[in-house]
């Protein structure tokens, strides 16, 4: 069975698209630990990034790299990188703009106006 982030990849359910490429996608957390956490994900669907081949790998990096940069431009603020990958057994980095009240298991709700905004402040087309 497809993964949730396949099922994202392929159109099949929802998300608030940050940006796509032709082996990676970034899409906004839908539970965020601060207001534009976002997860970059290789299209290939493997559990682990260390299963990841090196040219998908360094297309992952490369991807996290640029969003980086991007969100720190428009945010003002570093971004933080996490991997954790115990939930959804697809592949991916968080990537948090930092907070100072930022802590492990800290969520903020938004409304869908919010992730809306935020998408359209962080989106690369
Ligand atoms: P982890 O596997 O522990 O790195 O966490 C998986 C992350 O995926 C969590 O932060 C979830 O909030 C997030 N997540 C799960 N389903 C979706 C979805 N459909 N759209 C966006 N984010 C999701």
């Amino acid at each position: 069975m497809s993964s949730i982030f396949t099922k994202i990849v392929n159109g099949e359910i929802p998300c608030y698209k940050i940006y796509e490429d032709e082996k990676t996608m970034a899409f906004l957390d839908i539970n965020p630990e601060t207001p534009g956490h976002t997860l970059v994900i290789p299209k290939v669907e493997v559990d682990k990034i260390y299963e990841l081949s090196d040219e998908d790998y360094t297309a992952l990096m490369n991807t996290v790299k640029k969003l980086s940069v991007h969100m720190e431009k428009v945010l003002g603020t570093r971004t933080l990188w996490k991997v954790i990958g115990t939930d959804v057994p697809h592949a991916h980095v968080h990537l948090l703009p930092f907070d100072k009240t930022w802590h492990q298991d800290r969520h903020v709700e938004l409304t869908e106006d919010e992730f809306k905004d935020i998408q359209k402040k962080l989106e690369i087309k």
